[in-house]
């Protein structure tokens, strides 16, 4: 944890022994953008001094303040309440003690609840300590497809997650066939961003409806395009990040005009490389040309055990967010700020142009220049730079590891990077990264 973006505060509260039975509220402010809280306090539980009974023995010490905790948030929700029993507590949109409820740290005046339930004759001091990390820009992984027994898988969430775990995903977005999921279902896990998702599947084509409970009014069934539009119109007014799901998949085409529906991004790569997103990287390419912003991300579309070289995190989605909460994470894919490797290992790209990193825009008259670092390279991986005009070869890795290079963009338009590799001797080189483009504008 980077110290740069951790706050202390620290406050401070003298209760009279006449406040005894009451409730006092003390008052905190929260700046913009903080993910995480702790908060952790004191007091004198304890008479310090034992007393001797004539016969020699002791009674045990007494516990003469007892001061319970609480939350509460700016619009008057509470948050919870620990009781005496938690001295430390933490909340962010991912994890919160039991007891309190994740949530998001909204700015504004937050009220510690402060519980005078046993008040020694003298009063007692209560110390707080407020912890506070603030929002930073970091590299998250996960994958954006999965099914659970809810549908044709046949794991629960909870053997997702602790799958994803293992494979060290950051998060996991369930994508059941046609099934409204509640997040409220969902286990709680510090390490782990569970993101409520939807399979919109349809016989013509199918789609993910991401971070949203509910996205359409039930049932799912629609017989013709105006009926299926309602549906995204509908995700898309109710805030879901909408994918359109393997365009090209053998037997589950997307069959809708793609200009015709709303979306977010194109899964051009799900489950291993082959033909069809060979093909949905290439529909891709064509609309970026075009002059189209599309983001991209990959899902392993991950069922079950039995199915030849498909598992978690094949492909597994890199993301740039301020923070690993559901709505960072996708509100980076929405943003381009991502890209795609084929398994939890990498290989790992960062491109930047200036301030720019993927998926955003720079005006082509003031910044050419783009950065490129690439990690986790296997020796004869090939780096190219793909743009509107070419697609150039940039390095063969000599040897495994790391390599820094930087390229100069010649004319207005995108420029995106492909990682290809040799999986299988005798069988061409295959893309093992493919990211989200840096758009340049005039
Ligand atoms: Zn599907
Ligand atoms: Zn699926």
């Amino acid at each position: 944890m980077e110290n740069s973006t951790l706050t202390t505060l620290k406050k401070q509260v003298f209760i009279e022994h006449e406040k005894e039975g009451t409730y006092l509220t003390l008052p905190f402010s929260m700046p913009d953008d903080i993910e995480w809280i702790t908060l952790t306090y004191n007091y004198a539980g304890f008479d310090e001094k034992e007393t001797a009974l004539e016969n020699g023995s002791f009674v045990a010490r007494q516990q003469i303040n007892i001061i319970d905790l609480g939350l509460i948030a700016p619009d008057g929700s509470q948050v919870g309440a620990s009781g005496s029993n938690k001295k430390e507590i933490t909340i962010s949109e991912v994890y919160a003690t039991p007891g309190y409820k994740t949530c998001a740290l909204l700015p504004g005046e937050w009220q510690i609840i402060v519980g005078a339930y046993k008040v020694a004759q003298g009063g007692v001091e209560v110390n707080f300590e407020i912890n506070l990390s603030k929002k930073h820009r970091r590299l998250y992984k996960g994958d954006l497809h999965v099914h659970t027994l809810a549908s044709d898988g046949v794991f629960t969430v909870e053997e997702l997650m602790e799958r994803a775990r293992k494979l060290g995903l950051d998060f996991i977005a369930i994508t059941d066939h046609n099934q409204m999921v509640s997040s409220d279902s969902f286990p709680q896990a510090r390490d782990i961003s569970v993101i409520p998702g939807i399979e919109y599947t349809h016989y013509l084509g199918h789609s993910n409806f991401l971070g949203v409970e509910k996205p359409y009014d039930d049932p799912f069934i629609a017989n013709t395009l105006e009926e299926v539009r309602t549906r995204f119109n509908s995700a898309h007014e109710r805030g879901a990040l909408i994918g359109i799901n393997h365009p090209f998949q053998e037997g589950c085409e997307f069959k809708f005009d793609l200009n015709k529906i709303p979306f977010h991004y194109l899964e051009v790569w799900n489950g291993p490389m082959r033909e069809s997103n060979l093909k949905a990287i290439g529909l891709w390419q064509q609309l970026l040309t075009a002059g189209k912003k599309i983001s991209i991300c990959g899902g392993s579309d991950f069922h079950r055990d039995d199915i030849p070289f498909i598992f978690m995190g094949g492909p597994t989605t890199w993301v740039y967010a301020m923070s690993p909460s559901r709505k960072d994470v996708l509100a980076a894919i929405r943003a381009g700020h991502a890209f795609i490797s084929y398994a939890p290992h990498g290989p790992l790209v960062e491109m930047t142009a200036g301030e720019a990193i993927l998926g955003d825009s720079v005006d082509w008259t003031k910044e050419k220049e783009l950065c490129i670092e690439a990690d986790h390279l296997l020796k004869g991986d090939v780096l190219r730079m793909v743009t509107e005009t070419e697609s150039k070869i940039l390095l063969e890795a000599p040897s495994d590891g790391k390599c820094k290079l930087s390229y100069t963009k010649e004319s207005p338009g995108f420029a995106r990077i492909e990682i290809l590799r040799v999986l299988l001797p005798g069988i061409p080189r295959l893309p093992v990264l493919i990211s989200n483009p840096i758009y340049f504008q005039r």
